[in-house]
Formats: C-alpha cells, sequence, structure tokens
C-alpha cells in the first residue's frame, strides 16, 4: 500500500523517482531477489516492497513527477531531485551514476557488506562510491567506522615516513614486498605486494622455511608471472643460500633492508598490519575472513582512482557489494544481447563471402543419388556469383555446373581430381 509522501521513507521515494523518469514500474524483485544469499537478514522489507510495487499498480501509477518546486514538503525529494540528472534505470533498478540507489531498509546490511574487512573509514567510503547510495551515505559511513575500535584504530595510526621511500616502478608487477606475519591467530602468513598495484597476496602457511616460502611463492608466480626484483628483510629465510640462489636462477634481483632497519621494506609491512587489524576482529572463519580482505582489498580503488585488481589484471573483480548492480538482461540470463549476434553473423558472413571468387578451387556438397547416407563433397571451381551468399561451380575438371550456398562450400586447397561426383 502506498503511504503518503510526508511519511514515505527512502525505498518509496527510489520507486517514485524510478516512475517519474522511466514510467516502468522498478522492478525490485530484480535487485533484491538475485542476492537473497546475502541480505537474508533483512529483505523482509524488500520483499514486501516488491510485493507492494507489483500488487498496487495502480495506485503507484498516479504519483506522478516531481512535486512542485518550492514546496518542501519532504527532505528526502529535495535530495533526489537534485540529482536528478545523474539518475537512470536499469533492469528496473534506480541507479545514480554508475552506483545503486539503496532503500532505507537495506542500508544497514549494506554498511555491514563495506564493513566486513574493518578496511577504515576512508576504504569503506572509496568501496561505496564504486557501487552504493543514498543520501548522507558518507555520513553513515563516517558514524560506523568511528564506532568501531577496530575501523578508529586504523584510521587514527600515523603512517611512518619512510627512510628510503622506494621510487614507484613503471610497470605493475616489476618489484614485488615480501614479508612473514610470524604466530598470528595460532599460524604464519606469507604476504606479498606488487609496489606498482598494491595488488597483496596472502598464504597461510606453518613453517617459515625457504623451501615452504618458495613453494607459495611459486604458486603466485604461475598465476602472475615472475617479478624484476623482490624486496625482503633481512629474515634468516630470505638470508639463506637456497633462497639467493632460487631467486638468481629466476633472473629476480633481491633486494634487502639493512640489518636493523626493516622499515625499507615498509610496503609489505603495512599490508601485514592492515591484514591483521581486519583480521583480528573479523565475525568470519579465519579462512573466509582472509578471503574476504583479499577480495575486498583488490577490489577498492586506490588514491590513483584503479583498485589493484584493475592495475594488475585489467578487469575490475566482483565481490558482494557488486551483487547489488543490476546487469543487463541478456547476461543475467546467459544470453548474448541481439547485437553480438548480429555482428557475429556479419562476421560469418563476411568471411564466407571474401573466401571464394570466381577461379577459386572448392569443395561443393553433392546432393545427388547417395552411395552412403552422407552428402559427399566434391572437387569444384567456383564459376559465377550471385549476390553475396550464392555461386555457380563447375565439378572439377569439367563436370556439371551446380548453384550451390556458401555454407555449402568447404575450402579446397588440393589439386585432387573427381570426375565422377557421387
Ligand atoms: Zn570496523
Amino acid at each position: 500500500m502506498l503511504v503518503s509522501r510526508s511519511t514515505m521513507p527512502s525505498a518509496d521515494i527510489t520507486s517514485q523517482v524510478t516512475l517519474e523518469r522511466s514510467t516502468v514500474l522498478p522492478d525490485y524483485g530484480t535487485l533484491y531477489g538475485s542476492t537473497g544469499w546475502q541480505l537474508s537478514g533483512s529483505s523482509r522489507r524488500a520483499r514486501l516492497t516488491a510485493q507492494e510495487c507489483r500488487g498496487d499498480q495502480r495506485k503507484l501509477a498516479r504519483v506522478e513527477g516531481w512535486p512542485e518546486k518550492g514546496k518542501r514538503e519532504n527532505e528526502d525529494v529535495e535530495i533526489f531531485r537534485q540529482l536528478e540528472n545523474s539518475l537512470i534505470t536499469c533492469n528496473g533498478c534506480l541507479l545514480h551514476g554508475v552506483r545503486v540507489v539503496i532503500p532505507t531498509s537495506l542500508q544497514g546490511t549494506v554498511l555491514d557488506i563495506l564493513h566486513l574487512s574493518h578496511l577504515g573509514i576512508q576504504l569503506m567510503k572509496r568501496l561505496a562510491r564504486t557501487a552504493v547510495y543514498w543520501p548522507n551515505i558518507d555520513a553513515d559511513i563516517e558514524r560506523l567506522g568511528k564506532n568501531c575500535t577496530i575501523c578508529a584504530e586504523h584510521q587514527n595510526k600515523p603512517h611512518k615516513p619512510a627512510v628510503h621511500p622506494w621510487m614507484k616502478p613503471e610497470k605493475t608487477w616489476s618489484r614485488l614486498h615480501l614479508d612473514h606475519a610470524i604466530n598470528f591467530m595460532g599460524a604464519n602468513w606469507l604476504v606479498m605486494t606488487d609496489a606498482y598495484s598494491k595488488h597483496p597476496c596472502i598464504s597461510q602457511m606453518q613453517s617459515i622455511s625457504t623451501k615452504a616460502t618458495v613453494k607459495l611463492v611459486e604458486r603466485d608466480f604461475a598465476h602472475f608471472g615472475f617479478p624484476r626484483a623482490l624486496v625482503t628483510d633481512n629474515a634468516p629465510t630470505f638470508k639463506s643460500e637456497e633462497f639467493q640462489s632460487w631467486c638468481k636462477e629466476r633472473g629476480i634481483t633481491h633486494l634487502t633492508g639493512a640489518p636493523y632497519h626493516p622499515v625499507k621494506n615498509g610496503a609489505a609491512e603495512r599490508l601485514v598490519q592492515t591484514f591483521k587489524q581486519a583480521f583480528r576482529k573479523s565475525f568470519l572463519p579465519p579462512k573466509a575472513a582472509l578471503q574476504e580482505f583479499i577480495r575486498q582489498y583488490r577490489r577498492i580503488p586506490t588514491a590513483s582512482g584503479y583498485s589493484p585488481s584493475e592495475l594488475l589484471n585489467n578487469r575490475q573483480i566482483q565481490i558482494r557489494i557488486d551483487t547489488l548492480l543490476p546487469s543487463p538482461a541478456h547476461i543475467a540470463q546467459g544470453k548474448q544481447p541481439r547485437e553480438a549476434v548480429k555482428s557475429q553473423y556479419r562476421e560469418t558472413l563476411s568471411r564466407l563471402t571474401t573466401t571464394y571468387d570466381v577461379g577459386d578451387p572448392c569443395c561443393a556438397l553433392y546432393y545427388g543419388p547417395r552411395r552412403d547416407n552422407d552428402p559427399r563433397c566434391v572437387p569444384a571451381m567456383v564459376t559465377k556469383r550471385f549476390g553475396s551468399r550464392t555461386v555457380n561451380d563447375r565439378v572439377h575438371p569439367q563436370g556439371p555446373i551446380w548453384r550451390r550456398h556458401l555454407e555449402q562450400l568447404r575450402p579446397r586447397y588440393s589439386s585432387e581430381e573427381d570426375n565422377e561426383p557421387g
């Protein structure tokens, strides 16, 4: 049932705006149905909204246009009016630019998703700006971050100035920083980060021996290749002859900080600190917490505006928050877009058309009386073309002339002769 404007929560405001701009009823089922697995805790209100929308179309359709200007009966409406030019609908979801507009009833759940890895206020805001929107979302994130001791700790911790700041490498995956986090949460951890993209690789390990370390690093290098340089501290694992010769064999320059001056490997150490903070208070089981942290860290844009994944792999990865974004209908249905099918057909056609010219040798399908069940291909030569798809071809060398569609021809490269078709 439609509530009055004065008491209308944002969820209904979004419906109203959607109606006004597209005159298509918003299908909240599209937005929330597919993400029920992660929004199960608070999706009741969303489902109700969806039912209301579907069951009460005539009532909703009566809501027309924006309220008159100057009539400030509802602040939310005014906020959305200011965004009018950047509001669009996609698959029944309301978008503000690339960000999906989240109804009030789901904002708490979305905040929980943003807060999964306790990455601090700034990183949560950066993530939100690429995926979700509601009025005052920044203020809500700040309130959440300030009330969380883990996030506040991360936020307030001043970064140690690097004594020997590294030059930024020109390419991704050319200089990596490697470190161990020893005896943390009952295990040891190998932490590696790319100096250019900040792409993190973190693995749980028992022994921190050279052998165990090399085994895990090899696994990451199988995915991304060898770097030019590897920076570590002076720990025995990395100073060992085994590690030195392993680097040498792969053409990797091994760089270490000065003894008792670990700050030189600050990139890896900062990642260790961030990872520990995120891990310590995560409510997820350890393995899931690690995976969630890595996913979020790879997904959130760095100060450059691009995420580690975009910088290293040239594509953004999808995490939980991205499942709220609507995808084009053809992707949701696992079908190719109509335009792609058309262009694929045109491509096939142009390939076929250019393959056979007059005088080209080919093999033509034979449809005469058969000696077996399959039509037989016989050597022929194109003698005439009709339009773009049909040709006349003479059976090689002086046989009858057949008319064939290009799909009934096959390329022929040999000069084999066959005077008796069939
Ligand atoms: Zn937190």
